[in-house]
Order: structure tokens, then C-alpha cells, then sequence
């Protein structure tokens, strides 16, 4: 089997384990003579399948009880729109940090429906740096506060979690959940795609502190409003089954391998090395202010640009694909969510040392 190490941001890698163990239970899941794919939403086998995940995702986790986990559709995108309108029902006003790509896009979402305050910008830096710990003044009547604590582009990850006091904190954790252990109870929503650290494009987490649900807005579709997903289990209507089915594979990986403590570890060493890496040589450089540098998005750029595609195709070859950066800042990008190997960062850095050597 000729698996790459795929670099990819997202969708990205899956533990091979995984795809494996879902390749053998594809035709004939557990001996009922049906996929997963083709079972009723309502039936005992998929309920069960359905119910093991989230529990092991509340293992992995240490989600509280005073939280629901939704599994939802749509992307992280959707819920752009579903946080204002699910939240922003009482002063009208939000608190956003504005720290990159995907802090902008949740930013231009939420103008359609709340008082959008930018209480941080990290744009004048082109977005490679953040606000200090305790530097943000938030406002004491917002509904919410947002906030992406990793940028999947600019490559830049908070190393602590923002203190907005009584006012809750919303988090897309699209590009970060599951890569190292979290205190879920210092935030009101976290929201998460699963293309990266879950399972699945088009599968969405969402963990919702029960005090937050059934505050939306009148005319909010009933798709998007969380008080309807936590009262039908997810299951208003016919969920995305086959994702949620692997996402539970993958949390039962995680679970098996040491859980998100074990996760952050190899992930702080696979970033470590990967970033001395490019410290190391001046044929490669990175903008991002070293305390803010993402584990799991690692943005590089060659010191002669014109080697870019020269770069790309000898890496290819080495089976180290979709390191080019996103189209917006250039360059390269490894991505190295959970399911890259380590070993898949050292061949990167093998790599990256020789292409200096017989190209700087
Ligand atoms: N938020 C972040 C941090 C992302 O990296 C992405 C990228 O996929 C998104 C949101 C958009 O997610 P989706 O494509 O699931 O809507």
C-alpha cells in the first residue's frame, strides 16, 4: 500500500489504522450484513455507533456534563452564521478577535445579524503575530465573544485561552481540537470542521454549554438553531451518518494511543523540530512571531521564491505532498494534524535540508 504523507490543510491525513479498520467493516459492519452507510439513523446499530462516539469524545475531551456535543452539518462555516443567531439575542453586540483568514470570514458572517465590536486586529501585522494575554479589552454588555484560536493560514496558534469573565467564549477550534488537552470549561461554544484532527468533510462538532441553548432568535431555521439539535440528539434530520461513524473511529484511535496528553506531546515535538528546522537554515524562513507559532499549520517560505515549484515537485516525488501555501501569502505550508506521523516530519525536514544544500 503506497500511502504519501499528505500535507494537506484540511481536508488532511487520517490515520491509516483508521481507513483500514473501515475498509474491513465497509460491506459488513459487525456482522449485519449492512455498511454503516446504508443503516437507518434511528436504527439500534447506528444509535450505538452514534452514542460510543460522542462518549469517547467526551472521554478524550473531559467535555462536562453541563455540555451538550452536537453533531452537526455544514462546515464550520454554517455555524458563522448559527453562532450570532443562536447567541446574539441580547444586547445585539459581540466581542471578535480579528487574527486571520478565518477570524475575517467568521467576522463578515456575523455583521449580517449582531453589532460586531473588533476588540483585537492582527492584520496591520499581516497577521503574524498576536494580542498579549490580558491585553483585550472586552466589552462588559456582548453576548459573546469570538475567537479562532489557530489560523490554519497564517500558521499562528494562542498559547492561552482568552479571560472574558462572565461574558461567554466562543471558539472555532476547526484547525486545533484534539491536538493537545483543553480546559473545556473555560469556554461557552467550541466549534470545530472535522477535515482536519476529526474525520470527514462536511461532519461539524459543536459543544455548547446548556446554559447557551434555547436563546435564539425568533426566525432562526430550525437547522441552525442548537436547541433543536440537542433536543433531537442531532438527529432532526437525517445526519451525516457515515461521518460520525468514522469521527468515532478516530476518537477511539486517539483513546488507544494515550489520549489528547499523549497527542500534545508528539505534537509539540513534531512543531519543535519542524520549526528549528527552518530556524536552523537561512534558506528558509517563517514571519510568525515564534511565541504564536501553530502546531498543527507550519507556513514556510523559500529564500528564492523561484524555487517554489522546483521544491513542490521534488517533494512530491519524495511521496511529501500538498506542501504548497495557501493561495493568499505563497510559500509552503505543512500541515500536521494528529494523523501525520512523526515520521512524516522527518522525512519533511530530511528533505528540506538537502534541497538547501544543492540549491542554496
Ligand atoms: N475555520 C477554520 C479555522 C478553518 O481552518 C476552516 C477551514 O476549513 C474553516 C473554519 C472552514 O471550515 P468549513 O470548510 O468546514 O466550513
Amino acid at each position: 500500500m503506497a500511502r504519501v504523507y499528505n500535507f494537506s490543510a484540511g481536508p488532511a491525513m487520517l490515520p491509516t489504522e483508521v481507513l483500514t479498520r473501515a475498509r474491513d467493516e465497509m460491506v459488513d459492519y459487525q456482522g449485519t450484513g449492512m455498511s454503516v452507510m446504508e443503516m437507518s439513523h434511528r436504527g439500534k446499530h447506528f444509535v450505538g455507533i452514534a452514542e460510543q462516539a460522542e462518549a469517547n469524545l467526551r472521554k478524550l475531551m473531559n467535555i462536562p456534563d453541563n455540555y451538550k456535543v452536537l453533531f452537526l452539518q455544514g462546515g464550520a462555516s454554517t455555524q458563522f452564521g448559527a453562532i450570532p443567531l443562536n447567541l446574539g439575542n441580547g444586547s445585539g453586540k459581540a466581542d471578535y478577535l480579528n487574527t486571520g483568514h478565518w477570524s475575517v470570514k467568521a467576522i463578515k458572517e456575523a455583521k449580517r445579524f449582531v453589532d460586531v465590536n473588533v476588540v483585537a486586529d492582527t492584520k496591520p501585522t499581516n497577521f503574524t503575530t498576536l494580542p498579549a494575554e490580558g491585553e483585550i479589552k472586552f466589552s462588559p454588555d456582548a453576548d459573546y465573544v469570538h475567537y479562532t484560536p489557530n489560523e490554519t493560514i497564517a500558521g499562528v496558534e494562542f498559547p492561552y485561552i482568552p479571560d472574558t469573565g462572565d461574558v461567554p467564549l466562543v471558539a472555532d477550534m476547526s484547525s486545533t481540537i484534539l491536538s493537545r488537552p483543553i480546559d473545556v470549561s473555560k469556554f461557552g461554544v467550541i466549534y470545530a470542521g472535522a477535515q482536519k484532527n476529526i474525520g470527514p468533510a462536511g461532519l461539524t462538532i459543536v459543544i455548547v454549554r446548556d446554559d447557551l441553548i434555547g436563546k435564539s432568535r425568533e426566525n432562526t431555521p430550525a437547522m441552525l438553531d442548537w436547541a433543536t439539535q440537542a433536543e433531537a440528539d442531532s438527529m432532526f434530520n437525517t445526519p451525516p451518518t457515515y461521518a460520525w461513524y468514522m469521527a468515532g473511529l478516530v476518537f477511539e484511535h486517539l483513546l488507544a494511543k494515550g489520549g489528547l496528553e499523549e497527542m500534545g506531546k508528539i505534537n509539540q515535538r513534531k512543531a519543535e523540530k519542524l520549526y528549528a528546522a527552518i530556524e536552523g537554515n537561512d534558506f528558509y524562513s517563517n514571519p510568525v512571531e515564534p511565541a504564536y507559532r501553530s502546531w498543527m499549520n507550519v507556513p514556510f517560505m523559500l529564500a528564492d521564491d523561484s524555487l517554489d515549484k522546483t521544491f513542490l515537485e521534488e517533494a512530491g516525488r519524495q511521496g511529501l505532498v500538498t506542501l504548497n501555501g495557501h493561495r493568499s501569502v505563497g510559500g509552503m505550508r505543512a500541515s500536521i494534524y494528529n494523523a501525520m506521523p512523526e515520521a512524516g516530519v522527518d522525512a519533511l525536514i530530511h528533505f528540506m535540508n538537502d534541497f538547501a544544500k544543492r540549491h542554496g
